[in-house]
């Protein structure tokens, strides 16, 4: 079987480096991604490396539209297209909305939403012209499900990264180019801080935060063979919150 390559965006920390380290157990070419070189980047580099795929780190800041698009096309010139996208990279930045600033909009949009389109439009023609099929996952949120207070800009562009993914199913279905979406709840990363914690631990049926390894073996299920027949759904990671 030919080998297959995934590229994760925001796959130096958190989330993206589990699903990382997760596809690697399963056989799987990473190709990791972090805004910028740092000592996370290369230690998920070297962790992954030690499972024995072919890895390599891509550098870019994903609202850089340009500077994205270069350097996938650049990456996949050289070492061929990949077989999944997994679309991951995203921020925070939480306040209530009479206090929201342009700024705070404008970074949380461009970051989670805008960067679907950033990585994964110069993508979709060379995984078409593969002929082989392919996967494409994009990590939304239950705040984009149901909303949550003091997220009104992650929100919006977790939800929108739902009509995308649900939309663009639609039009890769054919060449056997599936596209989902994961919607975690609470994970234990970085992105987490002890105030929402509090507020939200009690309204979380399972009484826990989740794993990035919990979320990253959905992922890895979504990319896999098994997953063939699943398309244009979202998958709920979320201990019972949402229901
Ligand atoms: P972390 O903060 O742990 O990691 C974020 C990752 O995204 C890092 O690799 C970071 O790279 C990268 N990143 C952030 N901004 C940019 C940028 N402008 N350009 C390039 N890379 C960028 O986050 P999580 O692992 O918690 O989150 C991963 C995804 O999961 C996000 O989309 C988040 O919204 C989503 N999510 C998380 C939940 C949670 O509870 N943690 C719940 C629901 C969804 P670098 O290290 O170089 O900064």
């Amino acid at each position: 079987m030919q080998k297959q390559t995934i590229f994760i965006s925001g796959s130096s920390r958190g989330i993206g480096r589990a699903t990382a380290l997760q596809l690697a157990r399963e056989g799987y070419d990473i190709v990791l991604h972090g805004r910028a070189p740092s000592e996370a980047l290369s230690q998920t580099l070297e962790d992954v490396k030690v499972l024995g795929v072919n890895v390599r780190a891509l550098t870019f800041d994903v609202t850089d539209r340009e500077e994205t698009q270069q350097k996938l096309l650049d990456d996949i010139e050289e070492n061929g297209m990949y077989w999944g996208i997994v679309v991951n990279a995203g921020i925070t930045d939480d306040v209530t909305f009479a206090g929201m600033t342009p700024e705070s909009w404008d970074r949380v949009l461009r970051t989670n939403l805008d960067s679907f389109y950033s990585v994964v439009q110069p993508l979709v023609m060379p995984m078409v012209k593969t002929r082989r099929g392919g996967r494409i996952v994009a990590v939304s949120s239950i705040s984009g499900v149901m909303g949550n207070r003091g997220q009104v800009n992650y929100s919006a562009a977790k939800a929108g990264l739902i009509g995308a993914v649900k939309a663009l199913a639609l039009e890769l279905a054919s060449r056997k180019i599936t596209v989902n979406a994961v919607a975690p709840g609470l994970i234990e990363t970085d992105m987490i801080e002890d105030f929402v914690l509090e507020h939200a631990l009690p309204l979380i049926p399972m009484k826990r935060m989740g794993t990035a390894d919990d979320v990253a073996h959905a992922i890895a299920f979504l990319v896999s063979d098994k997953a063939s027949y699943i398309t244009r759904t979202v998958l709920e990671i979320d201990g019972g919150l949402h229901g």
